[in-house]
């Protein structure tokens, strides 16, 4: 059939929207959204039609049109954003959406959120309150920073700090430093778009204090630190550390900022972890300015926290951009309940879910991951061979690249099924799984699986390699 017929053979919407079936559909939601979806069915085939080179397009029956409406209707009405269950063992998986919220902290947020609140009242006097209020002297308490202030990420808290201190300025950063994160946060780009111009001083492995020494100028406004948080320069490197940073600026009244990227608020070297430089430590060697985001090591909402001294908090506070990047009640009241914990060391790793999933202990993974394979096996008709071993989990975040953490993983291998089908299968699942593949094998991480969901997991992997065998 030629391209005009197929064309013209296609049933009319109109003629659809008075079919038995479409009606059903129609009672279910709405002649608008029924319509809606024909017009886009159609519309497809309608471009498949007109790029076909090779003539092997079919006619569109209505049939076909109504099998189709209706899996596109269960897709348009159900929630596209949903939970998923992360087998990839990766704690903070920027795609699967960072850091949990725990149970608990459900029960508090959603009073917040279904509530009125003193978001901006004050209680004591009635008047206006500030919504930063809520976190101020935790955050001034936990870091020893003498102010604070919360903005939507670690993005907008960078752009606004060097927008408020450096706009028109120069500011000195190391070329070691100059850093992308996830493809759209590139320090170069955030630095134009925050009116200062950027000087980058020393080279990829070595930057020494004479470098930044030689391109002060008249026009520099500060120095700019960044931690290099997903990627390390090793072998022969040099970089100027953040004390001595701070002595230097300090002699040219000039501040230093430092973008920490991560965040971490408690010494992971207690939890057999690398070290990773504590926002209490730069707080300490004196930065002016310190940034660093909420969802990551932190396990909070996304936000992004910049503390550092009043002056400087001040000026922030009197940018328009402020308000421009201001939180909402649900990162308020989540973000003060995370503070809240780090109020006692002794339970924050058990609190928060991020933490614990990184300092799960071996012994216990080996444990989890000996029980998800039983539970796999139990259901398994030897269509897949299954097995554990000894592996490798990652932060994620961009937070400690080099980092293994030793785990123990579920590792299956199918018969006949190519893995990349069952991979896509687990994909579009009710509650879509997302494995490790390697090796044509499909691992499974218990670091990052909540043992509630074991079952679940038994259950759609035998559904689905019994329905491609
Ligand atoms: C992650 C990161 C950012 C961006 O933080 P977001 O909270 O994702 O906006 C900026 N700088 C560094 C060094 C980072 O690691």
């Amino acid at each position: 059939m030629n391209k005009n017929q197929l064309l013209r053979e296609i049933p009319s919407v109109d003629r659809l929207l008075q079919k038995e079936e479409t009606l059903i559909f129609i009672r279910k939601s709405s002649v608008e959204l029924v319509t809606h979806l024909l017009r886009r069915i159609i519309e497809e085939y309608r471009k498949k039609v007109l790029a076909d080179q090779k003539g092997q397009m079919h006619p569109l029956s209505e049939e076909q049109i109504i099998t189709k409406l209706e899996k596109e209707m269960s897709q348009f009405i159900e929630m596209n954003l949903k939970q998923v269950i992360n087998g990839t063992g990766t704690v903070l998986h920027t795609n699967l959406g960072r850091a949990l919220f725990s149970e608990e902290m459900k029960e508090e947020v959603w009073k917040v959120l279904s509530n009125y609140s003193n978001l901006e009242l004050d209680l004591s006097t009635g008047k206006r309150g500030s919504r930063y209020s809520h976190l101020v002297e935790k955050i001034k308490f936990i870091t020893g920073a003498e102010d604070a202030l919360v903005v939507n990420n670690n993005a907008a808290a960078v752009l606004l700090t060097l927008s408020s201190i450096a706009k028109g300025k120069e500011v000195i950063v190391s070329r070691g430093e100059l850093v992308e994160i996830g493809g759209a946060f590139r320090i170069p780009d955030v630095m134009e778009q925050s009116g200062a111009t950027l000087v980058d001083v020393g080279t990829t492995n070595k930057t020494h204090l004479r470098d930044y020494e030689s391109n002060v100028t008249e026009e520099t406004g500060a120095l700019l630190k960044v931690h290099t948080s997903n990627y390390k320069i090793m072998g022969f490197t040099k970089e100027v550390p953040l004390k001595e940073l701070v002595d230097f600026g300090k002699g040219k009244s000039l501040p230093v900022i430092e973008d920490l990227g991560s965040g971490v608020l408690i010494d992971l070297e207690k939890y057999g972890l690398a070290h990773e430089p504590t926002v209490q430590e730069s707080v300490k060697a004196g930065a002016d300015i310190i940034t660093f985001s909420g969802d990551k090591l932190l396990g909070g909402p996304q936000a992004g926290i910049i503390i550092g001294k009043r002056e400087w908090i001040d000026k922030m506070k009197k940018n328009p951009l402020t308000r421009a990047f201001r939180i909402d009640k649900m990162t308020v009241s989540s973000l003060e309940m995370i503070l809240s914990y780090y109020l006692r060391e002794e339970t924050v790793v058990n609190k928060i879910p991020g933490l614990s999933m990184i300092t799960m202990p071996y012994e216990r993974l080996v444990e989890k991951a000996e029980k998800l394979k039983q539970i796999i096996g139990k259901k398994n008709e030897g269509l897949f061979t299954l097995s554990t071993r000894e592996d490798y989990s990652q932060v994620g975040g961009g937070s400690l690249p080099l980092e293994q953490l030793k785990t123990e993983v579920v590792i299956i291998e199918f018969h006949k099924t190519p893995i990349s089908s069952v991979e896509k299968a687990l994909r579009e699942a009710s509650i879509p799984i997302i494995p490790r593949v390697s090796n044509d094998a499909m691992i499974l991480d218990p670091r990052t699986i909540n043992e509630r969901d074991f079952d679940y997991i038994a259950t759609t992997i035998q559904r689905i390699v019994k329905e491609k065998h």
